[in-house]
C-alpha cells in the first residue's frame, strides 16, 4: 500500500470541488486497512474513508489520512428456493451490483439503480429512491473499527437504518470503515412499481403487469432524463434531505400554501418534499458565478465550474434560510462536509 501526501481531491468528489487530503491511502483490503489505521494514529490524524465522493462537500486542506477502499468480490453466502445471500466488497461500484444481481435473478435492488457510490458507503445514509430503501435488503454490515483495527458485525438491526440515516451517522460516526455489506435478496420476482413517478413511467410503455427488468429499465430512464450527469454538471444529488414534520403542522402549513404536497411518514409525521419548497422561493436556475441550483431539479446544487466548497456551502446556507423565512421549516443538508 502506498500513501500519498498532499493529494488533489478535486476527481475524488462528483462536485468536483478543489481540496487535498493531507495523506491518501488507496487500499486492497483489510491487512492494508490495519496499517494506514496505525500510520494515521502514529501522526495522529483522524482516518477519512472516501467512496466515489457522491455525497460530501470537500473544502480546502483535510487534515487527515483519506482511505479509499479498492477492493471487489461479490460472493454468495447462503441460498434457498426464496431468498439467497450475497457478501458485497465495500468497494464495489453499487450500479453495476444492481445490474448484475438482475441478470442473475436476484431480485430487489432494481428501484435502486443508478445511484452513484460504493457498497461500502450505501449503509451509510441508507440509500434510497423510488420507494425502495437499502434497509430491507441489508442482512449484516461488516467493518473494522478505526482505534483498533478489531472486527465490528452488525445486523440490520443493530445498523438502526431510518429515513437517509443509520448508526454511522451517529453512535458510529466516524469510528469505522465498513469492508463488506451482505445482502439478502429475492430469487422471486420482488417488483414495487407504486411511486407515483414510476408508475406514470411504466403506464405509459404500456406495461402493466411489470417485470423487475421493467423496473430497472424505468428507473434507469427516468433518472437519466431527470437527473445532471455529475460528469458533465459536477454535483452530489439531493443537497437538502426532505424535511418531516408532525402532521398536525404539516397540515396547517399546506394549508397556508395549497399545492404543497405532504406524504404520510411513519406515525404522526408528514414527509414535504425540500425540491417544492426550495422552488417556491425561486431558487431553480438560480446562479451565483461558479455554483447555482439547476434549472430543472431544485434539490440539486451544481458546481458550473470553479467553485469550491465554502461556494456551494454558502448558497445552501442562503437557500436554507430563504425556506426557512417563507415557509418556518428547516432544511438539512444531505451531503456530509469535510473541511472548511
Ligand atoms: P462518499 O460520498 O464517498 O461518502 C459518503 C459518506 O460515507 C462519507 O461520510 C464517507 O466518509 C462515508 N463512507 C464512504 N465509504 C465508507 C466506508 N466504506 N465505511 C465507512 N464510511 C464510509 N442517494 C440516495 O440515497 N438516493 C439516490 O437516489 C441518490 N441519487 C444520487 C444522484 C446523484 C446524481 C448523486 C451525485 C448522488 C446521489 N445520491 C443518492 C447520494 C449518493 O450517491 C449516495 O449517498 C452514495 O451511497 C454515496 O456513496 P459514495 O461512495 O460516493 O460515498
Ligand atoms: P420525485 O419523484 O420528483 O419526488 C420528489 C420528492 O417527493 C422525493 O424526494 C420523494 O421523497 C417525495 N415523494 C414523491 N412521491 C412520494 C410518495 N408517494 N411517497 C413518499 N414520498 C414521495 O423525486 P426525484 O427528485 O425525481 O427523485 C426520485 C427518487 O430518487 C426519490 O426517491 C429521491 O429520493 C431519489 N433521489 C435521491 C437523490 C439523493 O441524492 N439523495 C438524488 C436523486 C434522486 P423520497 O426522497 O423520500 O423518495
Amino acid at each position: 500500500m502506498r500513501i500519498l501526501c498532499a493529494e488533489s481531491l478535486r476527481d475524488r468528489n462528483t462536485l468536483a470541488l478543489p481540496a487535498t487530503a493531507e495523506a491518501l491511502a488507496v487500499v486492497h483490503g483489510e491487512e492494508d486497512l490495519r496499517e494506514a489505521f496505525a500510520w494515521a494514529a502514529a501522526r495522529q490524524l483522524p482516518v477519512l474513508p472516501l467512496g466515489s465522493g457522491s455525497n460530501v462537500v470537500l473544502s480546502g486542506n483535510l487534515k487527515a489520512l483519506v482511505v479509499c477502499l479498492a477492493t471487489t468480490g461479490r460472493e454468495i453466502l447462503r441460498q434457498g428456493d426464496e431468498s439467497i445471500v450475497l457478501g458485497v466488497a465495500a468497494g464495489e461500484a453499487w450500479h453495476p451490483l444492481v445490474e448484475w444481481c438482475l441478470e442473475q435473478g436476484y431480485f430487489g435492488l432494481e428501484n435502486l439503480a443508478l445511484i452513484p457510490g460504493t457498497v461500502g458507503a450505501a449503509p451509510i445514509q441508507n440509500i434510497g429512491a423510488y420507494g425502495v430503501e437499502l434497509q430491507s435488503f441489508v442482512e449484516r454490515v461488516h467493518a473494522l473499527r478505526i482505534d483498533t483495527g478489531e472486527p465490528l458485525v452488525l445486523s440490520g438491526q443493530d445498523c438502526e437504518f431510518a429515513y437517509r440515516d443509520s448508526v454511522f451517522k451517529h453512535r458510529l460516526r466516524d469510528a469505522l470503515i465498513i469492508t463488506r455489506v451482505d445482502l439478502r435478496l429475492s430469487r422471486q420476482p420482488d417488483v414495487r412499481a407504486d411511486y407515483p413517478t414510476l408508475a406514470r413511467a411504466l403506464d405509459q410503455s404500456g406495461i402493466g403487469a411489470p417485470t423487475p427488468r421493467d423496473v430497472f429499465d424505468a428507473v434507469v430512464d427516468i433518472r437519466s432524463s431527470r437527473l445532471p450527469d455529475p460528469a458533465r454538471e459536477p454535483n452530489a444529488g439531493s443537497f437538502f434531505k426532505n424535511p418531516r414534520l408532525p402532521i398536525a403542522a404539516a397540515q396547517e402549513l399546506a394549508g397556508r400554501f395549497p399545492g404543497l404536497p405532504l406524504y404520510p411518514h411513519g406515525s404522526g409525521e408528514a414527509k414535504l418534499p425540500a425540491g417544492w419548497l426550495i422552488e417556491h422561493c425561486g431558487w431553480k436556475g438560480y446562479r451565483d458565478g461558479a455554483v447555482g441550483v439547476h434549472p430543472q431539479h431544485a434539490l440539486v446544487i451544481v458546481n458550473y465550474g470553479g467553485g469550491d466548497g465554502k461556494a456551494v456551502l454558502a448558497l445552501a446556507e442562503r437557500i436554507a434560510d430563504s425556506v426557512s423565512e417563507r415557509f418556518a421549516v428547516a432544511l438539512e443538508i444531505e451531503p456530509r462536509v469535510y473541511g472548511g
